[in-house]
């Protein structure tokens, strides 16, 4: 049975492993840990990477390291094909030697698949769980629920699901450019496809067209779908789109965009990397306008 020890929102590892411990080897850690609960996702987590549009992870195989995806026709190995556990650390543990806590965007690099769809379903129900603890309704301690994904309230019957937080994230394109944004979030000199969070009362393809607006000044026609990919920072679906570019100047005012430029796909400055959809969407258009995405310059975090 594999474990996902989670330090904080950190995941603990044997130091460069690219697989999760077990969970008598997690334990040996001592960390403190109150409970493990099964981290598998309450339905089929059938997640090779980017799922697209185009069905079967076609696109994802083209866009991604294969590691990360199945073939088409094949289907992937799924999180709920393994047992797996999960647990936080007490708060202050320190790891052992030969062990750390890593962030989930290291994890990402170092995990290969299953275990690093497994650590992302786990990432997002240990976090649930943890900001979870009380009642939303009258503040009592909610247990987990023996029948649903839930925590429940044993004083009022609240019901707390997991929560997901769609976001948008959407390829802008103007003939053989594309639109890119640089956020203060980004390392430095590094740009990527524009997106936001859905807003209440909003359909996805509105969140769109306003997100664009807002961070550029440019609106979008032609709204598509092109994919969608789990997340965990904390608790995002990522849900991708292209769009053609239908009117407007650039304008880089808003408040977490530092610079809005048009590209073309031989002059891309650093993006994403491999494993996002962002870079999933960037590397689309790159190969629409013939250009090989190995060549594109990918960003580093320190
Ligand atoms: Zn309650």
């Amino acid at each position: 049975m594999k474990a996902c020890l989670f330090a904080g929102d950190r995941l603990v590892l044997r130091e460069d492993a690219s697989e999760l411990p077990t969970v008598e080897e997690a334990r040996g850690w001592n960390a403190g840990e109150k409970a493990w609960f099964p981290a598998t996702a309450s339905r089929p987590a059938a997640w090779d990477g980017v799922h697209t549009a185009e069905g079967d992870g076609v696109h994802a195989a083209e866009a991604h390291d294969a590691r990360a995806v199945a073939t088409p026709g094949e289907r992937a190995e799924t999180a709920t094909d393994t047992p797996v556990v999960a647990a936080r650390a007490a708060p202050g543990w320190t790891p052992p030697e030969g062990v750390s806590a890593i962030g989930m965007r290291q994890a990402i690099v170092l995990l290969q698949e299953p275990d690093l769809s497994i650590a992302i379903t786990a990432a997002h129900l240990a976090r649930w769980r943890h900001t979870s603890r009380f009642c939303g309704v009258c503040g009592t301690a909610t247990e987990p629920s023996r029948r649903h994904q839930a925590m429940v309230c044993r004083s009022c019957g609240h019901l707390a699901f997991p929560k997901v937080s769609p976001a948008v994230i959407v390829q802008v394109t103007r003939g053989d450019r594309i639109l890119l944004g640089r956020s203060r979030r980004h390392p430095h000199g590094g740009y990527s496809v524009l997106a936001g969070f859905v807003d209440p009362g909003e359909r996805l393809e509105d969140t769109v067209r306003r997100e664009v607006e807002e961070e550029s000044g440019i609106r979008v026609r032609n709204v598509r779908y092109f994919g969608s990919q789990p997340w965990p920072f904390p608790d995002s679906l990522m849900v991708g789109f292209t769009a053609d570019y239908d009117g407007g100047e650039i304008h880089s005012g808003d408040d977490e965009l530092l610079d809005v430029a048009w590209f073309r796909a031989d002059a891309l400055p650093p993006v994403p990397p491999a494993y996002s959809i962002a870079r999933a969407l960037i590397d689309g258009f790159a190969r629409s306008n013939g250009v090989d995405p190995s060549r594109i310059p990918t960003w580093q975090r320190r």
